[in-house]
């Protein structure tokens, strides 16, 4: 194993993805975090982090570019964390769903995790070491009112993703899924729930409030470390304990 190794981080500009990058800064675990996304204000985010935080511009759906990436991270350090972060969530009633919709929707948020695993988890394999954390939704446990069928199609791909995957790397590398609820984070701020549906879900969870995206990043950085060596294919809600209902 070289002596330097890396996290990558997809979807790092902003909300969930961002708090593991700041958690992954924070702790040092890593020489290199590699933050990609497709939003340029990832780039601010790494040059406010200092050394050791780089980011890459693109698009996760696509097959070659994160191809790229994995290349330039693996040029000078051992990746051995992954998290498939970014997404998104559009509403679409069935009958106004376009095959385009249906496309971005699915590779953004599922052939996206499958373009990072495929090119990054071979070497981690061939050095027996490392873990991939996918991030799922709710929506496809539960299927979603807000998201559209596609968003909820796409996350339940990722469960069968983690899963299969888990049953494909062992023993050499762990492979979980963490599933967040409501989140406060520009997704849930993006018009697909009203302040009025907000309170009303609010209400129905025991713990009787939307999640703050740091307490999404924490359990991610513990499903990433060595706190779960004892954990693959595993589905870890985050919630507030609305998969409860
Ligand atoms: P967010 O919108 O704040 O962050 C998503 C990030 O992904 C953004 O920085 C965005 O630019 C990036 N991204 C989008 N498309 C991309 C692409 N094609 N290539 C690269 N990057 C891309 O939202 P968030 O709430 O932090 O979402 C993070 C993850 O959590 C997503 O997978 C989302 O589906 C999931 N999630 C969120 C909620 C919630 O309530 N916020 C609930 C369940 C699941």
């Amino acid at each position: 194993m070289a002596e330097r190794t890396a996290a990558l981080v997809t979807g790092a500009a902003s909300g969930i993805g961002k708090c593991v990058v700041e958690r992954f800064a924070a702790d040092e675990r890593h020489d290199v975090v590699a933050c990609l996304d497709l939003d340029p204000a990832v780039d601010d985010l790494a040059d406010s982090l200092g050394e050791g935080v780089r980011a890459y511009e693109c698009d996760v759906a696509n097959h070659d570019a994160v191809g790229e990436v994995v290349a330039a991270v693996e040029a000078d350090a051992d990746l051995l964390s992954v998290v498939n972060n970014a997404g998104v969530s559009r509403y679409f009633w069935i009958g106004d769903l376009e095959p385009d919709e249906w496309d971005r929707v699915v590779d953004v948020n599922l052939k996206g995790q499958y373009n990072v695993t495929r090119h990054a988890t071979p070497p981690m394999f061939q050095r027996e070491a490392g873990s991939v954390v996918n991030v799922s939704s709710g929506a496809g446990q539960r299927g979603s009112a807000s998201g559209g069928v596609h968003y909820s199609a796409a996350k339940a791909g990722v469960l069968g993703l983690t899963k299969g995957l888990a049953k494909q790397l062992g023993p050499h590398v762990q492979v979980n899924c963490v599933v967040p609820g409501l989140i406060d984070t520009l997704m849930s701020e993006s018009g697909l729930w009203t302040e009025s549906e907000i309170e009303a879900f609010e209400a129905k969870l025991p713990l009787e409030r939307v999640g703050d995206p740091d307490e999404v990043a924490r359990v991610i950085e513990f499903c990433s470390g060595p706190g779960a060596a004892y954990m693959t294919g595993s589905i870890v809600n985050v919630d507030g304990g609305g998969s409860l209902s």
